[in-house]
């Protein structure tokens, strides 16, 4: 049964506060007999943990490793498997682009391609965002439309940008045209489904790159593009009409900004600049009384994983927990910490391992645990479930649900 359907007519406000902290990539693997979680000295989680029940989540389903985008829309309640979302709407939907339901949108790279039209770097030397500003002007002066099909392109960050195709009668299953290594030349935009739709917006796909290569000939590093994560923004219920919540999301990064936004999320104006904790916690504190729901994002922790660093990452950890104390006290009646996926330093990847979840609540038996790490949690009361249980767990601890049945 689909999960909403049993929420929502069970759901009530109240004054209860939920707050959801996203470790990303938190869960990991012992690296000389410890995870990073373990390795890390967390006196504040540690007590947390002591005063909390503790569980594992599996943020798809067991065996699947998550993206995290589907490994966020699972922890704030939908079913990763019924609602997929291209990469191509959440960066949108992340730097505040408005979506309607015909467009189509897709993820572009700045790329450098050699003379012979085979990709050298798939991120252009990861040129900064000033020049990626510069260049998504100059494919605007001379890129309006293709056909009656007009182009949107706007920048994200560094080498990346949006590029969105509006118009009447195109398709959103389109293969991307990264090959996602280099070596060998751009793939074309191959339709993945049949219909004349879709061969039509693959074709006006290609046009774009083929004219943006013209363009940007003369560059030294971005002189191609390669495009990802072509979709449309699929019909979503938000959070506010499921759950009866106001929620808002207090992250940095573009993707999981659009992914809660997607879902309903307000977005409290954040100084971007750095991943910086101080300025989440702040926001957290001046936005305490207009919302009641907080999804709190900490990015880097998933980057150290990626780039195999254990003591980075360990570093990060005893960062985060340095800020805790500064969220609790703010006394949200529950609060779960807990990771979109696993992102462990021996895999350098994302990884279908389950993550840790700690619970706290007015409602809770503590005493389970001595410490927030993956072995600890392994043997909770929350036991080990899919990650999109967990909204239902928290709305109860902050007596939101209702009874079910007479
Ligand atoms: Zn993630």
């Amino acid at each position: 049964m689909e999960i909403h359907k049993l929420i929502q007519p069970l759901v009530r406000e109240t004054d209860s506060k939920i707050v959801l902290l996203v470790i990303d990539g938190a869960g990991d693997l012992p690296v000389d007999g410890k995870t990073p979680l373990e390795a890390a000295r967390t006196p504040n989680l540690d007590k947390l943990a002591q005063e909390s029940a503790l569980g594992l989540m599996d943020p798809v389903a067991r065996g699947i490793t998550p993206g995290s985008g589907p490994g966020h829309l699972g922890l704030f309640g939908y079913d990763p498997l019924q609602y997929e979302v291209g990469r191509g709407v959440l960066a949108a939907l992340g730097i505040g682009l408005q979506l309607g339901p015909d467009d189509v949108a897709a993820r572009g790279n700045f790329a450098t391609v050699n003379e012979n039209g085979l990709v050298t770097d798939r991120r252009a030397g990861r040129i900064p965002t000033e020049l990626n500003s510069e260049l998504c002007e100059k494919l605007r002066q001379h890129l309006k439309r293709i056909e009656d099909v007009e182009l949107l392109i706007e920048p994200v960050m560094d080498y990346r940008f949006v590029l969105i195709l509006r118009g009447l009668g195109l398709g959103g299953a389109v293969a991307d045209t990264d090959p996602q290594e280099t070596g060998v030349g751009p793939k074309p935009a191959a339709p993945l489904v049949q219909d004349e739709a879709t061969a039509r917006t693959a074709q006006i796909a290609d046009r774009f790159s083929a004219q943006a290569r013209e363009i940007l000939k003369n560059e030294e590093n971005a002189n191609a593009v390669l495009l990802r994560g072509f979709g449309k923004l699929p019909p979503i219920p938000k959070m506010q009409d499921i759950y009866k919540l106001q929620p808002a999301v207090i992250a940095g990064y573009p993707m999981y900004r659009g992914v809660a936004r997607l879902v309903g999320m307000d977005i409290p104006p954040l100084d971007l600049g750095e991943e910086r904790l101080e300025e989440k916690t702040r926001v957290l504190a001046e936005y305490w009384e207009e919302f009641d729901f907080f999804f709190l994002h900490v990015k880097n922790t998933d980057s150290a994983g990626e780039d195999g660093n254990f003591s980075k990452k360990v570093q990060l950890i005893e960062e985060f927990d340095a800020h805790l104390a500064r969220i609790l006290e703010q006394q949200p009646d529950v609060l779960a910490i807990t990771a979109d996926h696993s992102t462990p330093v021996p895999l350098k990847s994302h990884s279908w391992h389950p993550v840790p979840l700690l619970l706290k609540s007015h409602y809770i038996r503590p005493g389970e645990g001595e410490r927030f790490t993956e072995r600890e949690c392994q043997t909770g009361s929350l036991g080990r479930f899919r990650s999109v249980e967990l909204m239902p767990q928290l709305l109860a601890h902050a007596l939101k649900l209702r009874k079910f049945g007479a």
